[in-house]
């Protein structure tokens, strides 16, 4: 790795491509001419509207988000959505939330503070190793919306088929599978995702929303936590997070540039391969999570204890491959290997586990 840099496999913030982080680089003291960094930089000038505008383009030609949805970039990560979603969506005061996995978890605890909410599905009863079928679910007609959690960043779960909705909108978080593979964006009524796992510096949602399920009857509720409000003023009704945009922005250009979300997805899953390959054949490695469900991005594996995990952890760390310990709530390890982290970097991690697990073996 140029730099002296690391390959960090952390579940977020996470890598960005060595490309984009250069372009920056090369412009931190003065963009393009302004005489400034964008970081000093008024929200309000034309050069900033410029960018902003360019980073919502790049990302509709990416996804190919049709005319009828908006693009927000809103701050507060993704989990601020969790209260906005109900506050705004839930019409009925009732939503169905599938439960898959630690984020979804979240999601549904904060929605009930706001309506009713019927949990499904779950897969709690095998701690979140796959996703349950949801071909028919039971579903009120009065449900405001289905609420699913795509990729299970702890739990390293990720859904390979969308729910039956039975007709109704279909939410869904994104953040650790965002721009990852192609995505139609027409089957949600909104997506939304937390940039710091796969696209750019942590503290920025994009919300993905079709237009029709913005409203205007919701004038009691605090202004900042309308989507309306987002929407009707281009994402600028405040000062807003206009670092992380203008990276994010660098990242779709990049995503671009290599070919788009068809190329990536190819890329993501050459990857993973190498990876999940590994695992397989390990007799001191177990993935974690049923072979048809397995993430793409953040893949769990345990040893036979808790120890030999730890000691694991260490060792790779002080070999200079960072942030591998899994979380607490799943335990064992757990390598991100989102967009950015290049095939090179997980070839190395399974080579240095491979030497790992041959001199511990007797
Ligand atoms: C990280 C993450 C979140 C929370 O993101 P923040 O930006 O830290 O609020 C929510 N959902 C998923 C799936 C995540 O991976």
């Amino acid at each position: 790795m140029k730099y002296g840099r690391t390959f960090n496999f952390s579940a977020g913030p996470a890598m960005m491509p060595e490309p984009v982080l250069e372009e920056i680089r090369d412009e931190m003291m003065n963009y393009r001419g302004s005489g400034m960094c964008v970081m000093e930089m008024s929200h309000r000038s034309k050069v900033f509207q410029q960018i902003i505008d360019e980073a919502e383009q790049d990302l509709r030609d990416l996804m190919g988000i049709p005319g009828n949805y908006k693009v927000l970039f809103i701050q507060g990560g993704a989990t601020l959505q969790f209260s906005m979603i109900p506050m705004n969506l839930m019409k009925n005061g009732k939503a169905v939330y599938i439960e898959t996995g630690a984020w979804s978890k979240k999601a549904i605890a904060e929605a009930k503070k706001v309506g009713e909410v019927i949990v499904a599905a779950s897969s709690k009863d095998e701690n979140f190793t796959y996703v349950p079928d949801c071909s028919d679910l039971d579903i009120p007609d009065d449900t405001d919306y289905v609420y699913i959690c795509e990729n299970e960043t702890i739990h390293g779960v990720t859904w390979n088929k969308l729910p039956n909705t039975k007709g109704h909108v279909l939410v869904s978080d994104q953040s650790s599978m965002f721009l990852s593979k192609p995505c139609n964006v027409s089957d949600y009524g909104m997506i939304y995702a937390g940039v710091q796992k796969n696209v750019g510096p942590a503290g920025m949602v994009v919300v993905i929303i079709r237009e029709d399920l913005i409203r205007d009857d919701l004038t009691d509720l605090p202004i900042y936590l309308q989507y309306k409000t987002h929407a009707d003023a281009g994402s600028m009704y405040n000062t807003p997070n206009c670092w992380a945009i203008y990276c994010c922005g660098k990242v779709f250009k990049y995503l671009k540039s290599i070919g788009g979300l068809e190329v990536m997805h190819q890329r993501n899953i050459e990857k993973a391969k190498v990876m999940y390959d590994f695992l397989d054949a390990s007799k001191m490695f177990t993935g974690t999570v049923r072979p048809e469900f397995r993430s793409l991005m953040n893949i769990p594996f345990v040893t036979e204890s808790k120890e030999l995990d730890a000691e694991v952890v260490a060792a790779t760390k002080a070999a200079g491959y960072d942030n591998l310990k899994g979380h607490k709530s799943v335990g064992g390890l757990r390598a991100s290997v989102y967009n950015a982290m290049p095939k090179e970097g997980v070839e190395a991690l399974v080579e240095f586990l491979k030497k790992f697990e041959a001199e511990h073996t007797v």
